[in-house]
């Protein structure tokens, strides 16, 4: 029997509670595929800062880098926000990134044709919408030096080394090709340089790509685009900050920031995490939608151990039960049969998989 060795991460807020959902849908359909799925369950986030002084302790990295795959749920809280930068939780998951060397991050925006309601934009925008977006996750502005905060100045450093920037794009690439074949690199290569060699490596790339269409398309645009006429999108090539912002823009589309997976590749190994954080304002209460943590786990089963059937059985599973009107707290207004909690979620969800 095939078996796989998971480094889960629960982290802070409502991550123990999605994960728990996540465990439980794995569980029933590793069952269904005759695969087996080990977890070993690290501490990182401010969990971590709690019992070590730190947000990534170092045997969670090196357990982390034995595994097959990382789970993680969310981290971070008020309870942190103080502390020294180099303390926070949010460094944690940046130095994990970096560790694994997983630079390129993979989001995907479906809208699914039951919650087509559920946004805030009309139907007819939002119908067949179905956009990947592929944002580079260990460089640019975030990890850039020289940063410091001064008493009365602060600067951080956006920077790109060329090979950065291609291995991403080959990454866009070969998304597209399986996909509408379209990649638009969104940038602002009329005031930034590291914009502009974007731009010139990501026509080299292209060319080794000739059934893929490049377009360019500036940040501040493709914000409005985003909006305007979704459908227009297939694959979106974008740099750190500018693909945490859009892609956080682009769940909105979808109807909540609690549908949306994501996987962090390239890398030694995988970490599969949704695009929310901790949300610690509905922490403890019951009332977390779990899907994007399920379809994280769909991803890990997909991109970390080739299990594509069980990971499209996960996405149906969780279609049928949408249109079946199953819904928590923050997509309730749209279409809902019934208000559930977290956890009847995932075992609808789960039920779902052992009847299909
Ligand atoms: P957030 O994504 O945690 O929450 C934003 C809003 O969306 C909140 O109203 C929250 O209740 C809601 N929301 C998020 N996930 C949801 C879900 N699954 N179901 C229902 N509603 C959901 O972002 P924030 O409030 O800006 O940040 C909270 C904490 O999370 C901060 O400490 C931040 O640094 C951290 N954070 C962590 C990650 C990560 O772990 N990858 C990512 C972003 C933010």
């Amino acid at each position: 029997m095939k078996s796989y060795n998971i480094c889960v991460i629960k982290g802070d807020g409502i991550g123990p509670e999605i994960i728990d959902e996540a465990i439980k849908v794995l569980d029933t359909v590793s069952n269904k595929f005759n695969f087996e799925l080990n977890y070993e369950h690290m501490l990182m986030g401010g969990a971590a800062i709690e019992v070590f002084g730190e947000p990534l302790p170092e045997q969670t990295l090196e357990v982390a880098l034995k595994s097959d795959a990382v789970l993680f749920g969310a981290i971070g809280g008020p309870k942190w926000d103080n502390l020294e930068r180099h303390l926070r939780p949010e460094s944690g998951l940046l130095k994990l990134r970096k560790g694994l060397g997983a630079f390129a991050n993979l989001r995907p925006a479906i809208v699914f044709d039951e919650l087509v309601e559920a946004s805030t934009i009309k139907p007819e925008i939002l119908k067949d919408v179905d956009i990947m977006v592929v944002r580079e996750l260990t460089g640019g502005i975030y990890f850039g030096e020289p940063r410091e905060l001064l008493e009365d100045r602060a600067y951080n450093t956006m920077v790109y080394d060329k090979f950065e920037i291609e291995r991403i794009s080959r990454v866009a690439f070969e998304v597209a090709q399986k996909r509408d074949k379209k990649v638009t690199l969104v940038d602002k290569a009329n005031v930034l340089e590291t914009s502009q060699l974007w731009r010139e490596v990501a026509n080299e790339v292209a060319k080794d790509y000739s059934d893929v269409s490049l377009e360019f398309m500036y940040v501040d645009n493709a914000a409005m685009q985003l909006i305007r006429y979704p459908k227009q999108f297939d694959v979106i090539l974008t740099e750190n900050l500018f693909g945490d912002i859009l892609s956080d823009e682009a769940s909105m589309i979808c109807g909540s920031i609690g549908l949306l997976p994501s996987a962090s590749i390239g890398g030694k190994v995988g970490i599969f995490e949704p695009i929310h954080g901790s949300a610690p304002d509905i922490a403890k209460q019951g009332i977390a939608n779990p899907i994007a943590m399920i379809l994280s786990a769909a991803l890990m089963l997909r991109y970390a151990f080739d299990e594509n059937e069980a990971a499209n059985l996960i996405e149906q599973a969780v279609r049928e039960i949408l249109k079946e009107g199953y819904r928590t707290k923050d997509i309730a207004n749209f279409n809902a049969k019934e208000i559930c909690s977290t956890d009847e979620i995932g075992t609808h969800i789960s039920d779902k998989i052992a009847q299909l």
